[in-house]
């Protein structure tokens, strides 16, 4: 683990996310929306192993949003939101899109190693249940998920400002 500034770690994979996604799908554009509280410090975190969280989050956004556009109105703006803020004694980063959102049903099992309701090629299943693990037994922190049924996604990660995980 290193001292990290999770603030610029969630901003270049934003955009690492976003330009690769970009780039094999060029007619693709979505609204990024970042809101990081300055000054957040650093935390002590596997930086490549945080990244890879964020890259799946980011990921599944743009796809929900992707996907929501195929079918919702011409004036529906596709959006992903990150927002980073301390709190008494651990940093919180926010993941939200405007997309599908995640039927009632299959919330429990989204976190599950190969669940998934992409279609064969498009996704592993593997991305949540990684990133689960990654932030919770790599970390000492937590993961949770908050949606709406066709109208938005937010994940949440909690990490402890001084990692409980050796
Ligand atoms: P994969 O992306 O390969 O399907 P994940 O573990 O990353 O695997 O996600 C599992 C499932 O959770 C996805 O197939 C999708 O059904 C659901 N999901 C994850 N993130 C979102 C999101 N932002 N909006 C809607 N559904 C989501
Ligand atoms: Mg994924």
């Amino acid at each position: 683990k290193h001292p990290t500034d999770l603030n610029v770690l969630a901003d270049e994979y934003l955009k690492l996310a976003y330009h690769g996604l970009k780039a094999k799908d060029k007619e693709f554009n979505a609204e990024l929306v970042t809101d990081f509280e300055p000054d957040s410090g650093l935390l002590e975190v596997v930086p490549q192993e945080i990244g890879r969280v964020l890259l799946n989050l980011y990921n599944n956004a743009f796809y929900a949003v992707k996907d929501k556009q195929l079918t919702a109105s011409p004036d529906y703006q596709p959006t992903v939101r990150v927002s980073t803020r301390q709190l008494n004694g651990y940093t919180e980063i926010r993941v939200s899109d405007n997309g599908t959102g995640i039927l009632d049903t299959l919330k429990g099992k989204i976190f599950q190693p190969f669940f998934t309701t992409k279609p064969t090629g498009e996704g592993t299943g593997l991305g949540l249940s990684l990133s689960y693990d990654i932030v919770t037994k790599g970390h000492g922190g937590s993961l949770t998920v908050e949606s709406l049924e066709g109208e938005s996604t937010e994940f949440v990660i909690q990490l402890p400002a001084l990692s409980q995980a050796s």
